[in-house]
């Protein structure tokens, strides 16, 4: 039994509080004590009702949405919205702008473009996506603007959005590695949309939130379950939602209001990261790969002087239960995963480690 030793940084699916899973177990076994498990509850039941209600409700409250921003909860993961998007708001005849900054920026480029015009304003593909590209102008006439919030891969963040705000363009955001982590005015954005499995619950659904307002004005037919009007009017009970993936997120939302909000976690991840970058700069056999203004503060990207020091310092981190800290397969080395749910000692206890190793091996 590891459950006491160990400390996740897995980039997703990732961890998340210790209350929700408690609470998951017991709903899958005597769902509120109404005797039959959450796995066997019909989606168009008062008792699920309440269960999506809540979880709509939570995150609207925990983003202070305003009244024209509709809470979906979809099937097909964030890459389902990397052509549902364009799909929706991008005409053949138009064009959208997309800033380029590591692959899943890549991959909603590549689908964009089989609905439209693409204009890829910045790239920082030059460097491997080691920075964030500042210096861009989105064309006025563009349908929207997309970015990538934090690059999940690269550990890049963009930390300053005013810059796209500035640029008076509706507004298209990736958030599904740091939603709810920070506050931001989300009411600046068109469209937001997230894969649940790192901030918002369990995998196997998304989130998108959606300026009504932008609906309806593409000229193509849109086929019914790809239509983000049908979802608003069914309240994403359009067909059988992912229930006990929802469960899961209205639960995690819950705890995130419970602890006091975005503004609480957005603190806590500070301190996490604080703690995590000093404790990196001041080791020289390791060192961040990215720029350090843009550096994330959910994913640390971080390389080893040699492969004898990465493949010591991996194998330390294995024997402590210091669990998905190797890097991604397009960057190596390290990348280590701070999500909300991650506790404060968890980092302690891996920046503890690293000091440990760079005193008594390097
Ligand atoms: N966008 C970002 C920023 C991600 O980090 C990921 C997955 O990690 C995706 C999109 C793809 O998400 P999904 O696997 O839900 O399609």
């Amino acid at each position: 039994n590891k459950t006491a030793m160990v400390h996740n940084f897995g980039a997703g699916p990732s961890i998340l509080p210790k209350e929700v899973f408690e609470e998951a177990s017991r709903g899958i076994i005597n769902f509120n004590n109404s005797g039959l498990s959450i796995l066997e509850i019909g989606h168009r039941t008062k008792t699920f009702q309440a269960v999506i209600d809540e979880a709509i409700h939570t995150l609207k409250d925990l983003m202070h949405l305003d009244a024209e921003h509709e809470v979906l909860f979809m099937h097909g993961g964030a890459s389902t919205q990397f052509f549902q998007v364009p799909m929706n708001l991008l005409d053949e005849k138009a064009s959208a702008a997309y800033t380029d900054t590591g692959i899943w920026g890549t991959k909603a480029i590549k689908e964009a473009k089989l609905f439209g015009n693409v204009d890829v304003v910045c790239s920082s593909k030059d460097a491997n996506y080691s920075y964030l590209p500042k210096d861009f102008k989105a064309d006025p006439s563009a349908a929207y603007l997309h970015l990538t919030t934090n690059n999940t891969v690269y550990g890049t963040q963009w930390q300053d959005l005013s810059l796209f705000y500035d640029q008076n363009v509706p507004l298209v955001a990736d958030m599904s590695s740091d939603i709810l982590s920070r506050e931001i005015d989300f009411n600046k954005f068109d469209l937001i949309y997230a894969g649940a499995q790192k901030n918002i619950g369990a995998a196997g659904v998304n989130v998108v939130i959606v300026n009504k307002r932008c609906l309806g004005k593409v000229s193509r037919k849109l086929p019914t379950m790809l239509d983000y009007r049908n979802h608003i009017e069914a309240g994403s009970l359009l067909n059988t939602p992912p229930v006990f993936a929802i469960y899961v997120c209205m639960l995690t939302l819950r705890w995130l209001k419970n602890m006091g909000g975005v503004s609480v976690a957005e603190k806590r991840n500070n301190e996490k990261s604080d703690l995590f970058y000093q404790t990196l700069d001041s080791i020289p056999a390791i060192r961040g790969t990215v720029a350090k203004e843009d550096r994330s503060k959910m994913n640390a990207v971080f390389v080893a002087e040699n492969a004898e020091v990465e493949k010591e310092f991996l194998a330390l981190c294995e024997k402590e239960g210091m669990i998905g800290i190797k890097g991604h397969r397009t960057t190596g080395g390290f990348r280590v995963s701070m999500y909300n749910a991650l506790p404060y000692e968890s980092v302690k206890a891996l920046t503890d480690l690293m000091l440990y190793f760079a005193n008594h091996k390097y």
